[in-house]
């Protein structure tokens, strides 16, 4: 029996599927990584551009004779009317292709439930944007981990909105006016135009989100890219609200990535595809870096997702010129709008060599890491902001879309690393809004941020300290290390039990 036992024990298949776009793909392929690093037989399962963004990764891990492989599923692009390529959300997805990308990956439903039984998967872990896959998990008899992308903070605070509807208490049409979240380790408090619209008032992502906790309170559990010592209140909180498991096991960026290339080429088409341009600009805003002194530089993106219309790149442009600071800035421009300010604003803060900006992507973990870098003004994506952590940095918090607001209300009341810049309304990611963040805001949330007053000391010390817990988190012993072999060791005994026909 014992030989049975260890048989076993050797020989779990774990599949994972991400959820197509960027910033999901980047958090959940590291967790397969880590699944394969102690010793999972790993198949992540993606269609031609999702995959050509990790492949890289994906073969130096199997190269190191981990257990990993990518299966590429063709993306019907013709059937929905898309042109090849075409086939994941970001900051370049026209509007128009949205559903024909979403109707695209329903119709791989039936081929990828077929691949998780031909392949003997043991256990599925998939993105929570694919809510079918706990009935094809139900209809084979494995058990599904549903990966809940965001702060676990976050996913508390949609739990408190949605079952007390506190906003609705608010009368007034003052968009000043604030509620507070029942129900949470913290008293903390929000205006209604700072939640998700489907929040406010239920709208079809309102159905979406439901389908979405029904089959996670199906699923075996949730995980995280989380840490125990960050949030570990509201992952102790979650599983009780909720009545799930979940598991943290984060910072997976910096778990996953402890190569140069891998950090280099994280969230990017394979190195061989990169245009010798682009090569140059990553190698080039490095050695800028190196150039500048230790925790001088402030760093500004704003994600894969969102572009800004020129009037609120100028303003960004002239608070960052006016603070004095230097400063490392990820452009991302809307199309056809003009850019001439910006090529003169590039040309003036060359020649000063005051500023440095990139258009495209960055190489942001090697950034952030780098020790030139200070602080970062960030839209408070949530793999952004456990970078940043993992960086030791603190954040001025600029939320616009999904459950960034939250994440702003983490950072800034309860982690206390965070200086909010003032953003009043939430947007979805691909509308602007009406909201312009004015170069005075910027100008003071830069001026705390980067400052030497007591407060702001106080902060990076607090940013500082987090770094190292996220440090520890993932080493023997460690919150999400042990959260990870435990996680493991229940999936080996569910599958003995499968076995044993228990
Ligand atoms: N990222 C990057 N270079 C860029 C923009 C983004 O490497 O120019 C990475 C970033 O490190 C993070 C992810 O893309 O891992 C963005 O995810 P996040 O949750 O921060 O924001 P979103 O893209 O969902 O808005």
């Amino acid at each position: 029996m014992e030989s049975a036992k260890e048989e076993v024990d050797t020989k779990i298949k774990v599949m994972f599927l991400p959820f197509a776009s960027t910033s999901h793909i980047i958090p959940m392929v590291d967790i397969a990584r880590l699944f394969a690093m102690h010793g999972v037989h790993v198949t992540i399962i993606a269609t031609p551009v999702a995959a050509s963004l990790f492949q890289s990764s994906v073969g130096r891990d199997s190269s190191l004779g981990r257990s990993i492989r990518t299966h590429v599923v063709k993306f019907p692009a013709a059937e929905v009317g898309l042109p090849v390529g075409v086939e994941t959300f970001n900051a370049d997805t026209a509007p128009d292709m949205l559903p024909k990308i979403a109707k695209g990956l329903n119709l791989l439903e039936k081929e990828i439930e077929k691949l998780f039984e031909e392949l003997e998967a043991d256990c599925i872990v998939t993105d929570m944007f694919y809510p079918w896959t706990v009935d094809a998990a139900a209809r084979l008899g494995i058990p599904r981990l549903i990966f809940l992308a965001g702060s676990c903070f976050a996913h508390s605070a949609q739990h408190s909105v949605k079952t007390y509807a506190p906003h609705k208490d608010i009368k007034s049409d003052s968009t000043d006016d604030k509620f507070s979240l029942p129900g949470l380790p913290h008293r903390l408090e929000m205006t209604p135009l700072q939640l998700p619209d489907w929040l406010r008032e239920p709208n079809g992502y309102t159905h979406l989100m439901e389908m979405i906790r029904d089959s996670e309170r199906r699923s075996l559990g949730s995980v995280f890219d989380s840490f125990y010592e960050l949030e570990g209140e509201y992952l102790d909180h979650y599983k009780k609200a909720m009545g799930t498991k979940s598991w943290s096991l984060g910072p997976v960026s910096m778990w996953a990535n402890q190569d140069a290339a891998d950090k280099a080429g994280r969230g990017q088409a394979k190195l061989e595809q990169k245009g010798k341009e682009e090569e140059e600009e990553d190698s080039g805003c490095l050695k800028w870096l190196h150039s500048k002194p230790e925790n001088s530089v402030l760093y500004v993106s704003f994600g894969s997702m969102s572009k800004f219309p020129s009037s609120q790149l100028v303003e960004i442009a002239q608070a960052l010129e006016d603070s004095g600071h230097d400063f490392m800035w990820v452009v991302k421009k809307k199309d056809g709008e003009d850019g001439s300010f910006l090529e003169e604003f590039e040309k003036r803060v060359k020649a000063s060599n005051k500023g440095y900006l990139i258009w495209g992507w960055a190489p942001q973990l090697l950034i952030l890491e780098n020790a030139a870098i200070g602080g970062i003004v960030t839209h408070c994506g949530w793999n952004t902001v456990m970078e940043s952590v993992n960086a030791g940095l603190a954040m001025a918090t600029w939320p616009m879309f999904a459950e960034q607001f939250f994440n702003e209300k983490l950072l800034v009341d309860v982690l206390k690393i965070g200086v909010a810049v003032g953003v009043k309304e939430w947007r979805k990611w691909q509308e602007f809004g009406e909201e312009v963040v004015k170069k005075g805001k910027i100008a003071k949330a830069i001026a705390l941020l980067m400052g030497n007053g007591e407060e702001s000391v106080e902060m990076r010390r607090r940013a500082r300290e987090l770094s190292d817990a996220a440090k520890r988190a993932i080493k023997f012993g460690g919150s999400s290390h042990t959260n990870l072999l435990q996680l493991i060791q229940e999936l080996k005994s569910l599958k003995l039990d499968r076995i044993n026909g228990k």
